[in-house]
């Protein structure tokens, strides 16, 4: 049974599903959303994301807002207009916002995101707060639950170390990042993390790692995305990655929805967002993963004029649009697909609670 054989994690099943297409692909697709209609039925939890600032103290090799990128335009949002998206959020519906950013650690940076989220608490104590902005220390962490924050998303990347080590610089470290995702479980935040798949150097037996990683540490919730070449990045630059990655996008996408599909037999539980990413492979990208393993996704309420300041990656999606239309768009492709958008919901990790309360 497949079920069982991706649960033992059998290594030759791992990855022969990981690199299945056609008729082996759609039975991995069938046995995920059967998984995920098992427990939340078609339903898709909504939360808009505000991208508020993109101010990075990093230089992941891969990442367009890296410190080092000097073509980079800065930008960093004043409460008005935190508070403007916000309204926005209340007159959509939307239960849940996320706040990301780049990594800051300054004092400034930490009183900012203080006050920001304590006044979203205070002002919208319905909406659940969910914060990406890189790794924090222990008190700081304590402080932003303490004034609402309810979850918190930070990627591992990859569960390889050596991997790691490879894309980013040498003052940055796995088992730093490591140690604050276990930070936020001893907060009891909903701690969500994820990988990109796809990156240059990554092997099958990294992605099962991956798997194995996510399923070992309990994690709630997960941000999980294809990785999408930038040029103005130490990867981005490399003419022999430019050419691997023209080569092998599609495949590496049809990796990352198979990988999508195996999490989802896993953990049938979690949270599983649909990244804006999967939309530069397909317009439809995050609705296939909708429909197959993810039960969330974030519509961004960034304002239009900070949007192209924001670019992770590459050929982002959406920049040229308002979050009026990021919202009557995504609604309408998730009803299109034959499932329903839910309103007015936090939408928590089911997993987090079974993990918390036993
Ligand atoms: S991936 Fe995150 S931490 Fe790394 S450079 Fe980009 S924004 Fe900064």
């Amino acid at each position: 049974m497949l079920k069982r054989r991706l649960q033992n994690f059998d290594q030759k099943t791992l990855i022969r599903y990981l690199q299945a297409e056609d008729e082996l692909q759609q039975e991995l697709f069938q046995l995920a959303r059967q998984a995920k209609e098992k427990v939340f039925g078609k339903q898709i939890w909504l939360r808009g994301i505000i991208e508020f600032s993109n101010i990075c103290q990093n230089n992941c090799f891969y990442c367009g807002i890296r410190k080092g990128n000097q073509k980079q335009k800065r930008f960093q949002m004043n409460t008005k207009e935190i508070l403007d998206c916000l309204k926005f959020i209340d007159k959509a519906n939307y239960g849940s916002v996320v706040y990301q950013s780049g990594e800051a650690t300054t004092d400034y940076f930490k009183d900012y995101l203080l006050n920001i989220v304590g006044i979203t608490h205070k002002k919208y104590p319905q909406l659940g707060i969910t914060i990406s902005c890189g790794e924090q220390d222990f008190d700081f962490l304590k402080q932003l639950k303490q004034a609402g924050a309810d979850r918190y998303l930070l990627r591992i990347e990859t569960a390889n170390p050596k991997l790691y080590a490879k894309l980013h610089p040498k003052e940055m470290s796995w088992q730093k990042r490591f140690r604050c995702l276990k930070n936020l479980q001893k907060l009891n935040y909903q701690v969500g993390t994820g990988v990109m798949v796809g990156l240059p150097g990554q092997t099958m037996e990294d992605l099962i790692n991956d798997l194995k990683f996510f399923v070992d540490n309990k994690f709630d919730m997960f941000g999980i995305g294809p990785y999408v070449i930038h040029k103005d990045t130490p990867l981005g630059r490399d003419p022999k990655i430019q050419k691997w990655w023209q080569k092998n996008k599609e495949k590496n996408f049809n990796i990352f929805l198979n990988f999508l599909a195996i999490l989802r037999v896993l953990l049938p539980n979690v949270n599983i967002a649909a990244a804006t990413a999967c939309d530069v492979f397909n317009p439809l990208g995050r609705i296939k993963v909708l429909r197959i393993a993810g039960n969330v996704i974030m519509p961004s309420v960034t304002p239009k004029d900070y949007r192209d300041k924001y670019l992770l990656y590459e050929n982002k999606p959406n920049i040229d649009e308002g979050a009026d239309k990021s919202f009557t768009d995504i609604v309408n492709k998730i009803k299109q697909a034959g499932l329903e958008p839910i309103f007015g919901e936090q939408g928590n990790s089911p997993f987090y609670y079974k993990r918390i309360y036993g």
